[in-house]
């Protein structure tokens, strides 16, 4: 009689440990693997975030540069001519000062 008791209890401390260990097991894995899973979110989201106001911010840059490169261009890009006789700019077929014709571009 208290030799089955004691195997009953001996059972019993083997079962209640046994389940103790695989429950904290089980938590500290799935603890772990939630944790590490909302980290890696975390890291992502923050990456993506910061990303995103960079290249926001250098948009802006590359746009003001694109306008500023496109007016040098184009300020670049008109051919200035000259007059022959008189030497002053000529912005028509003709000069405006003397009237010649004859005209030279200058670059
Ligand atoms: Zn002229």
């Amino acid at each position: 009689m208290v030799n089955d008791r004691k195997i009953f209890l001996d059972r019993l401390l083997l079962s209640v440990g046994c389940s103790l260990v695989i429950i904290c097991l089980f938590s500290i894995f799935v603890i772990f693997l939630i944790g590490s899973i909302i980290h890696m979110l975390f890291v992502a989201v923050t990456a993506l975030y910061i990303r995103r106001k960079r290249s926001n911010r250098f948009a802006f840059s590359n746009k003001t540069k694109r306008r500023e490169r496109q007016i040098m261009a184009t300020e670049d890009r008109k051919l200035k001519y000259i007059c022959l006789l008189c030497a002053s700019e000529v912005f028509d077929r003709s000069c405006k000062s003397c009237g010649s014709h004859m005209k030279k571009p200058v670059f």
